[in-house]
Order: C-alpha cells, then sequence, then structure tokens
C-alpha cells in the first residue's frame, strides 16, 4: 500500500472504527472484517473433501474410493471440480443471509476471500468467472444478484475475466422442493439459458461458475449444461457454502 493510501486508511478507522460484518462488534483495525469470535463460528471446509461437491469425506472413504464422495462417484454431476469455503451455518449463514436479505452487499468481497483460498487451484488465468443467474423479478426485488456480486469480487481479487450476466434465469423456479431429483432438473434445464450475445465466444472456455450455497446441485447442474451445449470445455463451481442436507 502506498503511504497515502495506508494514511487514508488510517484516518477512515479513526473515524469509523472497523466492525465484524457477522456482529458488529468492533474489531482491530487490522483484524480483518470478522472478529475472532464469528471467526470461531465458521466451519471450514479442509481435506479430504469431494472432488467434485466439496462435501467433507473420511481418509477411509477417500483410500477406497478416491476424490469423490459415495453420491459423486454414483452419478458424478456435469461440472468437474467443486469447492466450497465453509460447510453452511453458523457465521457462514449470518454472512450469506446478510447478503442475500439485509442488503449487506459488502459481505460479498469478504466471502470472496474465503472463497478464493478454497479455489485457489480453480482460479487459473484462463477461468471466465461467471454467477449462476436469479430471475428477474427476484432481482428487481433484491437490487443485485448476491452470486454476480461474489464472482465480480473474485474477479477485483485474482485478476480474473468475468461475465456475471452471461447467464439468464428464463422463468421462477420457487417451488422445486416437491419435485424428485428428475424433476427438478428437467425444470432447472428448461429455465436456465446462456444468453445469445454470449454464444459464440465460449468455444474453448473453461467457466467456473459462481454461488453463495451448493445444495442439491440442481441448479449448478442446469448452468453448466447450458455452458457445455455451448462449447466451453470445463465447468468448476465455487460457493461460500456446501449445505448438508443430512
Ligand atoms: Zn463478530
Ligand atoms: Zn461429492
Amino acid at each position: 500500500m502506498t503511504w497515502y493510501a495506508t494514511l487514508g486508511r488510517n484516518v477512515l478507522d479513526w473515524l469509523i472504527p472497523p466492525s465484524c460484518l457477522s456482529c458488529g462488534e468492533e474489531v482491530a483495525p487490522d483484524g480483518g472484517h470478522v472478529c475472532a469470535a464469528c471467526f470461531a463460528g465458521f466451519r471450514f471446509i479442509h481435506v479430504p473433501f469431494c472432488d467434485a461437491c466439496a462435501l467433507p469425506i473420511t481418509q477411509d472413504e477417500m483410500a477406497e474410493r478416491g476424490a469423490l464422495c459415495a453420491d459423486c462417484e454414483r452419478r458424478p454431476p456435469l461440472w468437474r471440480r467443486g469447492r466450497a469455503a465453509f460447510l453452511y451455518g453458523g457465521s457462514a449463514r449470518r454472512l450469506i443471509m446478510g447478503l442475500k436479505y439485509g442488503d449487506r452487499t459488502e459481505h460479498a468481497s469478504a466471502l470472496a476471500r474465503f472463497m478464493a483460498q478454497a479455489g485457489d487451484d480453480l482460479l487459473d488465468q484462463e477461468a471466465l468467472l461467471v454467477p449462476v443467474p436469479v430471475h428477474r423479478w427476484r432481482l428487481w426485488n433484491r437490487g443485485y444478484n448476491q452470486a454476480a456480486l461474489m464472482a465480480k469480487a473474485l474477479s477485483r481479487q485474482r485478476g480474473l475475466a468475468c461475465q456475471p450476466d452471461l447467464l439468464r434465469r428464463r422463468f421462477r423456479t420457487a417451488s422445486l422442493a416437491g419435485l424428485s431429483r428428475q424433476g427438478r432438473q428437467k425444470q432447472m434445464a428448461e429455465a436456465i439459458m446462456v444468453r445469445d450475445r454470449y454464444r459464440d465466444g465460449l468455444r474453448g472456455r473453461h467457466v467456473i461458475l459462481v454461488d453463495d450455497i451448493l445444495t442439491t446441485g440442481a441448479t449448478a447442474e442446469a448452468c453448466a449444461k447450458a455452458l457445455l451445449e455451448h462449447g466451453c470445455v470445463s465447468v468448476d463451481i465455487l460457493v461460500a457454502a456446501r449445505v448438508t442436507l443430512s
């Protein structure tokens, strides 16, 4: 940092003491964005985890099956590799809920920093960052797509290309909960599209899909399908938190 940037930041810290993004308590000027107590409330995902869906697996499972969890081995997803910074819950849940429903857009870059660490091996300079789209009704309501904010933050932090509106969600998929896995997939596959103006530029590209959470993977699967159909060589997925259903 240059001396005047440092000075500027010190003045700013004095005027507005930095506070924890998760609980609002004051943090030390160089203490990062989250206080020690909230930091302890993150459930970081460590190795070994499933190479495709980021679910933690045991050393024994790793020795037995290699890098995939039982579900991904039985039915490998269309995307290649998956990384998540945390298991959903605790401080990660608070940051994500604040970003999605509380207008706390500043959470996007804090979450992106953790995601950049978790997805370090995916983030090569050739990669194109693409957020999972939300329907435009939701965009109008919320004013932003939280996944797009995260993708842009990652792009700034790592100097990677980002195309925030490459994918489009055609209709709302509000009630996928009652459907079978196949039913969900069918409906999602019809809902996600590559925008016309980007169709010719995707051949040979390596895309990293960015989202806040990964749950069943139905949405990510639909995005990967659309991207691969338009010539992408590979699709990886990077999320802030992995939701476990059990
Ligand atoms: Zn805190
Ligand atoms: Zn898996």
